[in-house]
């Protein structure tokens, strides 16, 4: 019986990336129904928003989506859609496994490690309120009433709220896929010195979780900079991570950077209910429809996809098919080449190689 996978293209890069990846998974031999679905700015134009209630239905109905990046406008009244459907689904752990792949130019040896990022609340709340504005004067009021803290009065104010609903549901699942993944360790990162109540909060928190993971996964914690600084130095040592939303996003992007770029990051975004597969990398507008960017994050995404359906053999073929693309190097994006005058293949192309390689 054929999966059926709700397949949103996106925008920008998303529907070159999403077709690459489409095909991979097709080709794997496991039987997908797509139920193909605008979101962004496509969506806008028919549906008057950029997250039309069909699109989530879909989700909803099929439980797993594979999704490209979508472009959020800036300045404009619409949030992220990115943001919107993880929120909409209660979408709460982001997974973003970085692994580095024999071939691949990048300035370590071997890396493996997961980042799982709360994906629901802190500073990507949306809770903002803008200069000037009536609500921030009372909320500047407010604050100097109740601790005597003086804000500037041209000041614009983010919340950023963090639960211990949402830290113990996401912490809880990282050890959950430590034990899963046979992974030896967990690190929280935070900045609780600072944000006593909230990266406080995030702390005391792990540390009750992983009493109850004791003897069976490892658990440290580290202050966020620091972070930073060690996983320049020594990646090799850290295993699971486990953050805040914020520092979450920024950190998938700096363990991006040492697995080789955005082009190989792949993500899914966890709920009890559903699951979105999705690239790291967003829309990359000043690319589009030029058959030249590296769909290998999203064809990843697409492993984690079967391997979230059970499909443990198609996604150790369309990894290994992946691995043998890259550790020779020919048929690659212009991104995975030392030399960018090196010549390289486009995105279809570099599609079509890796199913080559998983038929043959
Ligand atoms: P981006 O990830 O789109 O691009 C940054 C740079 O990374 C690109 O210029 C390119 O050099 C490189 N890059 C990205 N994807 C690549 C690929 N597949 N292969 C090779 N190189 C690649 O980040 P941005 O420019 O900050 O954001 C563009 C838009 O995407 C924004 O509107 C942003 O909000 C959105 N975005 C969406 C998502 C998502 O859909 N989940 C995630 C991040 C950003």
């Amino acid at each position: 019986m054929a999966y059926r996978v709700t397949l949103i293209p996106g925008d920008g890069i998303g529907p070159e990336v999403a077709s690459a990846a489409q095909a991979c998974l097709d080709a794997t031999g496991v039987s997908f129904e797509w139920e193909v679905h605008a979101a962004g700015e496509g969506a806008i134009a028919k549906f008057g928003t950029p997250l039309p209630e069909p699109l989530l239905e879909s989700i909803r109905r099929n439980k797993v989506a594979l999704k490209g990046p979508i472009t959020t406008p800036i300045g404009t009244g619409f949030r992220s859609v990115n943001v919107g459907l993880r929120h909409a689904l209660d979408l709460y752990a982001c997974v973003r496994p970085c692994r580095l792949y024999a071939g691949v130019p990048a300035h370590y040896k071997k890396i493996d490690l997961v980042i799982v990022r709360e994906n629901s609340e802190d500073l990507y709340a949306g809770i903002e309120y803008d200069d000037g504005t009536p609500e921030v004067k009372e909320l500047i009021g407010w604050v100097k009433a109740h601790g005597g803290k003086t804000i500037r009065p041209d000041a614009a104010i983010s919340l950023k709220p963090i639960s211990v609903t949402a830290s113990e549901r996401v912490i809880r699942y990282a050890f959950e896929y430590a034990v899963k993944n046979n992974r030896k360790k967990v690190t929280a990162v935070h900045k609780a010195n600072i944000m006593k109540f909230t990266d406080g909060l995030f702390l005391e928190v792990a540390r009750r979780v992983a009493g109850e993971y004791s003897g069976k996964v490892e658990f440290e914690d580290r202050l966020v900079d620091n972070m930073c600084m060690q996983l320049v130095q020594r990646p090799e040592n850290f295993d699971v991570l486990v953050l805040p939303n914020l520092y979450g996003d920024i950190l998938s992007d700096l363990c991006a950077g040492l697995i080789g770029g955005l082009g190989v990051a792949p993500g899914a975004n966890i709920g009890d209910q559903t699951a979105v597969f999705e690239p790291v990398h967003g829309s990359a507008p000043k690319y589009q429809g030029q058959n030249k960017v590296n769909p290998v994050a999203t064809i990843l995404s697409g492993v984690l996809l079967l391997r979230h359906l059970g499909e443990e053999a198609a996604a150790d073929r369309l990894d290994r098919a992946v691995a043998e693309v890259l550790k020779e190097g020919k048929e690659v994006t212009y991104d995975l080449k030392t030399d960018r005058t090196q010549p390289s293949i486009g995105t279809r192309e570099m599609g079509q190689a890796i199913i080559r390689k998983l038929k043959g």
